[in-house]
């Protein structure tokens, strides 16, 4: 047992080995997937993240003008991110935290709103262009 001797002085003196965390959190490597993020000014309520979302984590409710969005089914792939056609879905380095129940997000979109007033104020400029 002699020759363990260097190996234990080492670990007994050199320190831990691992962060201690939480008091030392680790920085997110760069495009790490860390949660989903929703802009509600960009969404125009297409359906086209809920429809290819592979874990079933959103749903919408076109009467209600809602984007309905289960955190805990999500399983960060970035497939509703990547076919986004208005780009309002990002996934951001920030970790979601524990949670102990189920959480529901609820958005309401507004793309299409903008997207009405870029319409009639283009409509507004046209005229004007031709003249
Ligand atoms: S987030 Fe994008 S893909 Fe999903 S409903 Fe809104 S516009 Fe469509
Ligand atoms: S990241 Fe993947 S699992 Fe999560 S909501 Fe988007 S498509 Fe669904």
């Amino acid at each position: 047992m002699p020759w363990m001797l260097p190996t234990i002085l080492k670990n007994f003196f050199g320190g831990p080995a691992t962060r201690l965390y939480p008091a030392e959190v680790r920085e997110p490597f760069e495009h790490a997937r860390g949660q989903v993020s929703f802009n509600e000014d960009k969404c125009t309520l297409c359906g086209t993240c809920v429809r290819r979302c592979p874990a079933e984590a959103l749903s919408q409710d076109k009467e209600k003008n809602e984007l309905v969005f289960y955190p805990a089914r999500c399983i960060i792939c970035e497939v509703c991110a990547d076919i986004c056609p208005r780009k309002a879905i990002d996934l951001i380095y920030k970790w979601r935290l524990p949670f102990y129940t189920k959480p529901v997000e609820v958005y309401k979109p507004r793309g299409k709103e903008s997207g009405k007033a870029e319409k009639e104020a283009a409509a507004t400029r046209e005229p004007a262009l031709n003249n």
